[in-house]
């Protein structure tokens, strides 16, 4: 199993086909598009891939992050600075480690980058698991799209390269479960708070909510827990407290 390449409205359509080009030298094969601007079968795009425009064609389109994201079980998104977000922050090497122990525990890993001006946005960011920041200059952190595809991906095929890490098995009940099942719990909670009128101050809110969801999208719950999560919710209905 190799990392998901997913890259949120990419904007040059250069830039896709570098993507697939660095994606290939690294034995990457799937790559998904949010909302793109650039078209994959741009003939900039194709020229640029240099021969590894097979990558660019079977690329799976979403509509939002949260889409492309839903089957996967652990999601890293890159970032150029720093964000006022409480989250673990890795270099490149550091990343490449971590994605070689999930993808050993067959978990379905996806590593995410922004658009080229803005990059991720903090509701982006919030559906990641850990940030990882490529060690640049501090003065002049910003790089390329596909050159930082190309870091990730080099560092997650050295990596790979003759190393083997035992496995902490996710088998049955305690498998790990999806962005799409962890979601669900989510949505459920925000209902629960929303019905028990939590948010006292009405536009706190959102910073609130952002921050209760990152204390969840830190840990790596089971589906097992999940259920569990969603079983404790209903104790605070009023139904089921007769
Ligand atoms: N100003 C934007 C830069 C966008 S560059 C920002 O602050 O993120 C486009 C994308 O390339 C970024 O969203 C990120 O996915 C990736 N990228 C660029 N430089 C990076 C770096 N030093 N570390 C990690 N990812 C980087």
């Amino acid at each position: 199993m190799k990392p998901i390449i997913i890259l949120v409205q990419p904007q040059l359509p250069e830039n896709l086909g570098a993507v697939a080009r660095g994606m290939a030298n690294f034995c990457l094969t799937q790559l998904r598009l949010v909302s793109p601007i650039a078209k994959s079968d741009d003939p900039r795009a194709i020229a640029m891939s240099a021969g590894a425009e097979k990558i660019l064609e079977e690329a799976q389109i979403y509509s939002t992050l949260s889409e492309s994201i839903a089957d996967l079980h652990k999601v890293y998104g890159t970032t150029a600075c720093e964000r006022q977000m409480v989250k673990r922050y890795n270099s490149a090497k550091q990343a490449a480690v971590l994605v070689h122990k999930d993808l050993s525990e067959s978990l379905q890993v996806g590593i995410v980058f922004g658009p080229e001006r803005t990059g991720l946005n903090n509701d982006d960011l919030v559906l990641c698991n850990d940030l990882v920041q490529i060690p640049v200059n501090p003065e002049f952190s910003s790089l390329n799209l596909g050159q930082a595809v190309n870091v990730i991906a080099y560092e997650c095929y050295q990596e790979r390269l003759g190393k083997t890490i035992k496995p902490f098995l996710h088998v049955g009940e305690s498998e790990l479960a999806s962005k799409g099942e962890a979601q669900s719990f989510l949505n459920e909670l925000e209902k629960e708070l929303d019905t028990a009128s939590f948010w006292r101050i009405a536009h706190k809110k959102p910073i609130m909510w952002r921050n209760l969801q990152n204390i969840f999208t830190r840990s790596d719950f089971t589906k097992q827990e999940i259920r569990t999560l969603r079983g404790l919710l209903k104790i605070f209905r009023p139904s089921s407290k007769s």
